[in-house]
């Protein structure tokens, strides 16, 4: 078995944008204290890094609640919350810097145009910026971009931005057909000619930077796997391959490895 894990961790379906490129999986959501059980089952395996994610996890009623659990358990895990955005005011945002060691947003284009293109909603970049300001140098920033039809021409422009920051990594995304977002795919995905011309630009532009840049043109992810609100898990190809709140943590991976899931 694996060393160490890094997990992601989606704990609620429930989002406030609309992003069209969006494949994450809808299922009802677990209770904190079935929460409580599903970190309880985790904790029997060493996890280098756990993320919060979604939907929006800032949506998940009992998150900072279920955040304080995990860091009683296990306070030196590195852990990181994938956001939006949307709801950050200044008193989620100190929780947020408090409790977490990253916080991961997205960035997908400077013009507010393609943004709602994309389905970001209104002033999406007015929102990021006040963000990016609010935790410059207070917590690690990572920032995730989903490269697509519509914003394959504006990466030299959200990099000019973001090397202001203090930004730990970058990473880009190809837009992935599943789910929902199948229906997108005549509007949204690149094909491979393209991939290799943004995966030319982001070789360019990690050669003048100092800021750790991937691009990741294929499905499969380095996570090692993924837990969804109802405790589904799946690897890193998006396969299903238990559930952790009737099995435990160890058996599902066992199972994965022996079945070379
Ligand atoms: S913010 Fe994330 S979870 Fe919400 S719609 Fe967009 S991609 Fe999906």
């Amino acid at each position: 078995m694996n060393s160490s894990y890094i997990v992601v961790w989606n704990i609620t379906s429930k989002c406030n944008e609309n992003c069209k490129f969006c494949f994450r999986k809808k299922c009802n959501e677990s209770t904190l204290e079935e929460n409580k059980k599903i970190f309880d089952n985790l904790s029997n395996i060493k996890m280098h890094r756990l993320t919060l994610s979604g939907g929006e996890p800032l949506l998940y009623k009992d998150l900072f609640e279920l955040v304080n659990y995990i860091r009683t358990k296990n306070p030196s895990l590195i852990l990181t919350i994938n956001t939006n955005g949307k709801i950050i005011d200044d008193d989620i945002m100190k929780q947020i810097i408090e409790k977490f060691d990253i916080i991961t947003f997205s960035i997908d284009s400077t013009n507010d145009t393609t943004n709602e293109k994309i389905g970001r909603g209104k002033k999406h970049l007015d929102k990021t910026i006040k963000i990016l300001d609010m935790c410059n140098n207070k917590i690690k920033i990572k920032i995730n971009t989903v490269v697509n039809k519509y914003n394959i021409d504006d990466f030299e422009e959200i990099y000019e931005l973001i090397k202001k920051y203090s930004i730990s990594r970058w990473k880009i995304f190809r837009f992935l057909p599943i789910r929902d977002a199948s229906k997108y795919k005549d509007d949204f995905y690149i094909d491979d000619i393209a991939s290799d011309k943004v995966e030319k630009i982001i070789d360019t532009m990690k050669l003048k930077s100092n800021m750790i840049i991937n691009y990741n043109k294929i499905q499969e992810y380095k996570t090692s796997f993924f837990i969804f609100p109802d405790g589904s898990i799946e690897n890193n190809r998006l396969q299903k391959i238990g559930n952790i709140l009737d099995t435990s943590i160890t058996e599902i991976l066992k199972l994965k490895e022996n079945s070379n899931l």
